[in-house]
């Protein structure tokens, strides 16, 4: 009794924390794919351009992954996720949405295929898929603004209900 917003508060972060991994290709699977193209009749893996992609998608991997553990560490010491775990989500699906449409933008013509002949089509439905991921389970924005005033501690964003009961909320022509 009295806690239930602290319960809606664990429940969520626990949720975020569960759809925080965004399965699909990473640096990895970007790399493999560089592997086998050009860029202006040279291997792609010679462009700066995508090399610098590769390595920041590569950090990015490094600091989920390492944020992970740490979270794992908390939570087997009896600890609940924090705040701190909406820098998981933000990051995995923005890099998803990054690798998918970049992968597309490397092969062409051909990456908005469907895999019927060997056609790698991962990168597509990576690039369909990262722009839910960014609504749900709280939007980029709701993360942004979490990170900054519970993580950073930075000054809090204009509420103009706050102090009101929820009830008391206007809404609409009914306020
Ligand atoms: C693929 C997918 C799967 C989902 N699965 C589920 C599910 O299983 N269960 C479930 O209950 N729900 C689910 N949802 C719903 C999801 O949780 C909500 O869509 C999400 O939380 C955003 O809420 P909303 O749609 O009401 O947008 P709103 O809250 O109406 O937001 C609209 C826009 O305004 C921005 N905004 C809102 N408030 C602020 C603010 N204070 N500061 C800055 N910007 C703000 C938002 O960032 C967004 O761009 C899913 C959504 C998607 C896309």
């Amino acid at each position: 009794m009295g806690d239930g917003w602290k319960v809606s508060i664990v429940t969520l972060m626990n949720e975020r924390l569960a759809v925080g991994s965004a399965s699909g290709p990473d640096a990895k699977e970007m790399l493999a794919l560089a592997q086998t193209l050009e860029v202006d009749d040279r291997p792609a893996l010679e462009n700066k351009a995508v090399r610098d992609r590769i390595a920041t998608w590569h950090c990015e991997q490094s600091g989920l992954h390492f944020t992970k553990l740490r979270v794992q560490s908390a939570m087997s010491r009896g600890e609940t996720p924090g705040p701190e775990n909406s820098i998981t989500k933000i990051v995995s699906a923005n890099k998803l949405q990054g690798i998918g449409s970049y992968g597309m933008d490397l092969m062409d013509m051909g990456g908005i295929l469907v895999d019927q002949d060997g056609q790698d089509d991962s990168f597509y439905g990576a690039w369909l898929s990262a722009p839910g991921l960014r609504i749900a389970g709280g939007t980029d924005e709701i993360l942004r603004n979490i990170i900054a005033e519970r993580v950073l501690g930075l000054p809090g964003d204009i509420r103009v209900d706050k102090s009101i009961p929820f009830t008391e909320v206007p809404q609409g022509g009914k306020g």
